[in-house]
């Protein structure tokens, strides 16, 4: 199986040239200038003129269940709305993750997204999951939660004990059953496609005790996972952290939990200190702009995470949160935030440096050194941008127009593993309009599981919000 896409403009190193790339079984074998690809031999020759041939975009931190719960609550901050979100999320079968995992992709492979890390609290569900995953066509990492803590006992809030319940605090956790259970699901993994890997997903460090902590280790070194999780996301996460010697971060450096397989969701609240710490030891952080505006949390200070040497990833976060999951809209955002932060436009971000964060940075999450760029030996995971639109017209061919510019209505086909899950627009690697059909019953469904305690939340909202933040 080979396929030969001839004479599109394509990013590689040192911005855009006219190219053609040979791709055979599921890597790119050959990329060369357009004039002289008449030599290469291909089962298969696509003409990619009038196109910009880019990596696969990679969605760093999301929730795939969330996809089914768009425009429920999310005009509060993150630890009002974990309420609701619990309450949602419990009312999930394996129907309904199905569904939430193959929505999800339909409209991520539409945004040109080649990849993505699901970080899911699901994990009773992984079997079911996993078989969309597969479905799907995408490369996913598949990161289990972790964790035995709740956040609301460790802000010292005591909930109305049916909202305690809902906020599930603190979990029980075996440490020999979900040890197993995981084994398992890595096995499941590693049975498949090879598109598809289980990460260690802890909800997030301050969320596991010691002991959970130890499991941390174990698993991640027994079964060679890596490991992804939320950190400081918001200002009263980083006061959680104070009641650790030197804070939460030095702390984890002490339990041997910082590492390169390690990346961490939004680290926002990150002191000068910890994000050295961080970057010391080969941390990435996957930042979520749209997340963050929508819940409030603050803004990543980027200059400072790059002048600390902090890998970056770009995510999408909960579709419940940042509300879709496209990463030309995280990318624009990711470019323009931190132009709040500072008056100096030489510590602003550039197009290449964003796109970066949307590829390589993302590559490192799902921990594929072999991925997120345009040369021989690395993953097909390629999309083809169209740039004749009333949009994309008159775009300068470099990463600054790509990410100014560009948007899911010009990502044209898109090529996963060397298989194109899109082609002229149509989604190749399942049914989409079953799919949509199918969500539709299961979001009416949860709805109605759901509904009659979403008042209870509610009435209890005041008083925990004047208790958090009051
Ligand atoms: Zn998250």
């Amino acid at each position: 199986m080979s396929v030969l896409i001839e004479g599109a403009l394509v990013l590689g190193e040192t911005g855009f040239s006219a190219a053609s790339v040979l791709v055979e079984g599921n890597r790119i074998a050959a990329v060369v200038p357009a004039a002289e690809a008449g030599h290469l031999a291909a089962r298969e020759r696509v003409d990619g003129r009038g196109t910009w041939l880019i990596p696969g975009l990679i969605d760093a931190h999301a929730h795939g269940y969330a996809t089914l719960l768009r425009g429920t609550e999310n005009a509060m901050q993150l630890e009002l709305w974990a309420l609701y979100t619990v309450l949602y999320g419990r009312a999930y079968d394996e129907r309904a993750i199905r569904a939430a995992v193959l929505l999800g992709a339909a409209e991520r492979i539409r945004a040109g997204i080649t990849g993505w890390v699901d970080h899911t609290p699901m994990v009773p569900l992984a079997e079911a999951a996993l078989a969309a995953h597969e479905a799907s066509g995408l490369r996913v990492g598949y990161a289990a939660f972790l964790h035995d803590l709740s956040d609301y006992d460790l802000m010292h809030l005591d909930l109305p004990p049916a909202l305690a319940a809902l906020a599930g605090g603190p979990p029980k956790l075996d440490v020999e059953t979900y040890a197993a259970r995981f084994g398992d699901v890595v096995g499941m993994a590693r049975a498949g496609s090879g598109r598809v890997r289980v990460l260690l997903g802890p909800n997030a460090p301050q969320r596991c005790s010691p002991g959970a902590w130890g499991l941390w280790r174990r698993l991640r070194d027994r079964h060679g996972v890596s490991v992804h999780t939320h950190l400081m996301e918001t200002a009263a996460q980083a006061k959680v952290g104070d009641r650790f010697e030197g804070g939460l971060i030095a702390e984890m450096a002490r339990q041997s939990l910082l590492d390169p397989t390690l990346s961490v969701a939004h680290g926002i609240w990150l002191s000068p200190g910890e994000r050295e710490l961080l970057a010391r030891h080969g941390v990435t952080i996957a930042h979520n702009p749209a997340s963050n505006l929508m819940l409030g949390s603050g803004i990543l200070p980027y200059a400072d995470s790059r002048a600390a040497g902090v890998g970056l990833a770009l995510g999408t976060d909960s579709a419940n949160t940042g509300g879709r999951h496209d990463l030309f809209e995280a990318m624009r955002l990711a470019m323009m935030l931190p132009r709040i932060a500072t008056t100096d436009h030489t510590a602003w971000p550039r197009g290449r440096a964003v796109v970066d964060m949307a590829t390589r940075g993302g590559a490192a999450v799902l921990g594929h050194p072999d991925l997120g760029r345009i040369a021989p030996g690395c993953l097909a995971d390629l999309v083809l941008i169209r740039h004749d639109g009333a949009a994309t017209l008159a775009m300068i061919p470099d990463e600054n127009a790509l990410v100014q510019h560009a948007s899911a209505d010009a990502v044209e086909a898109v090529m996963v593993d060397g298989r194109f899950v899109l082609r002229d627009r149509r989604i190749l690697a399942f049914d989409e309009a079953a799919v949509l059909a199918e969500a539709r019953d299961v979001i009416g469904e949860l709805r109605e599981r759901t509904a009659h305690r979403v008042p209870e939340i509610a009435a209890a909202i005041p008083a925990i919000a004047a208790r958090l933040f009051g």
